[in-house]
Parts: structure tokens; C-alpha cells; sequence
């Protein structure tokens, strides 16, 4: 588990390539700064985990791209000590990223490997994260309401879980579309429940695969 002067000369070119493709959240950037990205990183693609791509990780999933980790986390719009359901954990980068910008995260898997292996990782670098292993179209019904949802996967549509899940002024961040491309979706909850929306372009990801997805 090294994190060597070459990954961290290699996340700073990253950081730069984010700026120049427009990423101007000082927090995020400095959060994806911080966090060893090879480490959640399969062993062959690792060489590859400071290009701005999505890879690979096991059973058919992938890690989403740096770009689209830091264009979701800005939309997030976090504050320390606020409570974020991910929908999604996957290798866990995108976790750790919110756990950098110290929110109390909840994180949902539908794959029981990515999230054991998620947990063990997240716990080693220390991370203090709460990770469930379940159907993630359905929220975390236990520990709601959330200040923010952030859905990693793309659904058909918006899961009704999420909005009941959903404070009130809470920000919802989803990828909606097909299950080639989606567009990000930023739903504001108002107080009568119902969402402002907000397009924040195209994007694509795995399907969100459950109950309330495909
Ligand atoms: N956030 C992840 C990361 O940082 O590596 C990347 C997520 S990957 C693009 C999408 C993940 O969503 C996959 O790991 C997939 O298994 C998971 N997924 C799909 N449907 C799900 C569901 N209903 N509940 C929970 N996870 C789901």
C-alpha cells in the first residue's frame, strides 16, 4: 500500500488536467489531491489510475472517471458533518473522496465482493465510512434523512426511495437516461417534496441494476 512521491507528482498532473477541463471546486480538488487513487485500482490497470478515464474494477463494474468524480462531488455541494447516501461504493475511490471532504457518508453495493473489498480498503487507510451491501435503488431507509444523495450509476428513472430519503433544501445528484447515455440530474427537494431539476449534462455509467433501476 505505497503512496510514492511518483502517485503524488502523477495526481497533481491529474489535478491540473481536472482544472483545465473546467473543475473549479478548490475543496473537491484538494479532497481528490489527497486520496491514493491507485490503491482502489485493479493490480493490471493500476499504471493507468492517474490518466482521466474510467477502468475497470471486478465483476463487470468500473471506477468512474476522475472528471465525472469531481464534476458529481462539486454539484454535491458538501459541508463537514453533513450526512451523504452514495449510491454505489464500487471501489470505493469516490468514498473516499467524500470522506477527505469529512461529510458522514453511508454507501450502498449490490455487489458483495466490490463491497468487501471497498470496506477492507476504506478501513486500512483509515477512513471512517459506513458501507451497506444491498440493493442501493431502494436508499438506506435506517439512517435517512440525507442531506444529500449521490447516485453512481445510471437509472432509468429517479428512484421514489431517494426523494422520501431526501431532506428537505437536500440535493439529489443522479444520472438519468438509458442505459448508454444519461444526463446528471440535480434535483433540489422542496419542502411539499416535490424537485426542481437541474441538467448538468451527459454522462456515462454502469447501469443502476435493482428493485427500482433496470
Ligand atoms: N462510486 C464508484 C467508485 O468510486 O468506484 C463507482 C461506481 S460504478 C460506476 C457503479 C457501481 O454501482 C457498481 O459498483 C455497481 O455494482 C453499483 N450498483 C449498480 N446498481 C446498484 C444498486 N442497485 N445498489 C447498489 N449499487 C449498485
Amino acid at each position: 500500500m505505497k503512496d510514492t512521491y511518483k502517485h503524488k507528482g502523477l495526481r497533481k498532473r491529474l489535478i491540473e488536467t481536472l482544472i483545465e477541463k473546467g473543475i473549479e471546486d478548490e475543496k473537491v480538488l484538494q479532497a481528490m489531491l489527497h486520496v491514493p487513487r491507485h490503491l482502489f485500482f485493479e493490480k493490471e490497470f493500476e499504471d493507468f489510475s492517474y490518466e482521466d478515464k474510467a477502468y475497470p474494477i471486478a465483476d463487470g463494474q468500473t471506477i468512474s472517471q476522475p472528471y465525472t468524480v469531481a464534476a458529481q462531488t462539486s454539484l454535491l455541494e458538501t459541508r463537514p458533518g453533513i450526512k451523504v447516501l452514495e449510491i454505489g461504493t464500487g471501489s470505493g475511490y469516490q468514498a473516499a473522496v467524500l470522506a477527505q471532504l469529512k461529510v458522514k457518508l453511508y454507501s450502498v453495493e449490490r455487489k458483495k465482493s466490490l463491497h468487501q473489498k471497498a470496506q477492507h480498503l476504506l478501513n486500512e487507510l483509515g477512513y471512517q465510512v459506513n458501507l451497506l451491501y444491498g440493493d442501493g435503488s431502494q436508499g438506506w431507509f435506517n439512517h435517512a434523512p440525507y442531506d444529500r444523495i449521490l447516485v453512481t450509476a445510471g437509472a432509468p428513472e429517479i428512484p421514489q426511495a431517494f426523494v422520501d430519503q431526501l431532506k428537505p433544501g437536500g440535493l439529489l445528484i443522479i444520472p438519468v437516461g438509458d442505459q448508454e447515455n444519461q444526463r446528471m440530474i440535480r434535483a433540489i427537494k422542496q419542502a411539499d417534496s416535490s424537485l426542481i431539476m437541474e441538467d448538468h449534462g451527459a454522462f456515462r455509467f454502469v447501469p443502476l441494476i435493482g428493485n427500482d433501476g433496470w
